[in-house]
């Protein structure tokens, strides 16, 4: 009688187990690539490289330092000061993508991309998908972002 509950609570335990298994925590490694997908996450690796060497040069043009000399307003000036900045902080978030996806297109052409920079595991696609710039399986990923 006094049995079902701890029976509950064990089955829940299970679901849970189950659903972090689920989400990657403790499951196997992902699959390594297959040929057509390294050919479709390369081409879309390349115009990921197109598309942000392009927003970069765009934006150098708002991240120039503001003139102080110029003939604007104070309030202006706080503003082109303030623009200037954010444009500034974007350029560098932009640059570092594109160091990590022209680093990706190397691994790439050395066939050595989709595998996980610390553990050597398979990355997966539904990740490289995501982010095709990967270094770190999701594992590593998250271990690394616990830690600190
Ligand atoms: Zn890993």
């Amino acid at each position: 009688m006094g049995a079902a509950p701890l029976m509950l609570c064990s089955a829940a335990l299970a679901a849970s187990i189950a659903a972090r298994q689920d989400a990657g925590m403790f499951a196997e490694p992902p699959e390594e690539l297959t040929e057509a997908q390294v050919v479709e996450i390369g081409a879309e690796l390349r115009a990921l490289r197109d598309e942000l060497s392009a927003a970069f040069t765009d934006g150098a043009e708002h991240a120039k330092p503001v003139d102080l000399d110029s003939p604007i307003g104070r309030v202006s000036r706080i503003d082109a000061i303030q623009m200037q900045q954010m444009a500034k902080e974007s350029q560098y978030r932009l640059r570092d993508r594109l160091i990590a996806v022209k680093a990706a297109i190397e691994r790439l052409e050395d066939d050595d991309y989709g595998f996980c920079i610390v553990c050597d595991d398979p990355i997966g696609y539904a990740r490289l998908k995501v982010a095709p710039e990967s270094v770190a399986c999701i594992r590593c990923k998250t271990l690394r972002e616990r830690d600190g």
